[in-house]
């Protein structure tokens, strides 16, 4: 299997066309006609993981954050991502990502949420103009619940230690908003989408003071985003069953809570 066949089974249900302007989703290093051993995926491209990769035998690495996402003016051994980079490329590693892409398809970032909530009756918080894409989710809840019920569900859904809510609602829940990573610029989307509760990550502190009969959750941004790389892997397995792909070991939440 190419690396280009790989990214091209990607790309059919991700196209990068409809990646944000400011993205840099796609192939970060490598070469498309590579032959492919076995790829791991994580959410962030970090030196674990190149180590994981070159320890397991694994050359191609998938993930939702592209390693390079900025300008890259020098590539040398004194930054994390100039080491990286040359890692990569000396032990011939093909490196790809699928970030806003896969933030916009209904069966990415936020659909992965909403799945693990059971939400029904979906629809964009901000659809492209195609209205076939979009970012953000909402949807409603089969059942309405509390809101400490929901916080238990959540923390559940998203193996969530800690989650930080503006002011709690007294009324049963049935309307939530959903968008995973940083979502605090889609807050007024989520409002004005008539959701009781939105759910991402990545909130200041001004986000925090709420209309009333709107809160906001800040469940935080890996946990809200981890879930797709079982969508990744699903993508994949559907269209290749017998490909070697798993999730690393290495992917690791870079936030620790004490
Ligand atoms: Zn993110």
């Amino acid at each position: 299997m190419k690396a280009g066949d790989i990214i091209e089974v990607l790309e059919s249900v991700a196209p990068p066309e409809i990646q944000e302007s400011w993205d840099n989703s796609g192939l970060s290093v490598g070469d498309t006609g590579m032959e492919v051993k076995s790829a791991i995926l994580a959410l962030d491209c970090t030196e674990d993981v190149i180590y994981e990769a070159l320890e397991t035998g694994a050359n191609m690495i998938i993930t939702h954050h592209p390693l390079i996402f900025r300008g890259i003016k020098r590539i040398s051994p004194d930054t994390g991502t100039g080491r990286m980079l040359m890692m990569a490329v000396k032990e011939d590693l093909v490196i790809y990502s699928l970030h806003t892409n896969m933030d916009k398809v209904i069966s990415g970032v936020s659909g992965k949420m909403a799945q693990k909530l059971g939400l029904e009756n979906l629809s964009f918080l901000k659809p492209d103009p195609s209205g076939e894409t979009g970012t953000g989710l909402v949807g409603t809840l089969p059942q309405s619940l509390k809101y400490d019920e929901l916080v238990v569900k959540v923390k559940n859904a998203f193996n969530v230690k800690c989650i930080r809510s503006s002011s709690v609602p007294d009324e049963r829940i049935s309307r939530i908003a959903l968008c995973g990573g940083s979502g605090a610029s889609f807050a007024e989307d989520a409002f004005s989408s008539g959701a009781q509760v939105y759910i991402t990550g990545d909130i200041s502190y001004h986000h925090f003071f709420t209309e009333k009969g709107f809160t906001i959750m800040d469940i935080g941004h890996y946990e809200s985003e981890t879930g797709v790389l079982d969508v990744i892997k699903d993508i994949l397995l559907k269209k290749m069953p017998t490909f070697a792909v798993r999730i690393a070991a290495k992917n690791n939440n870079p936030i620790h809570y004490f």
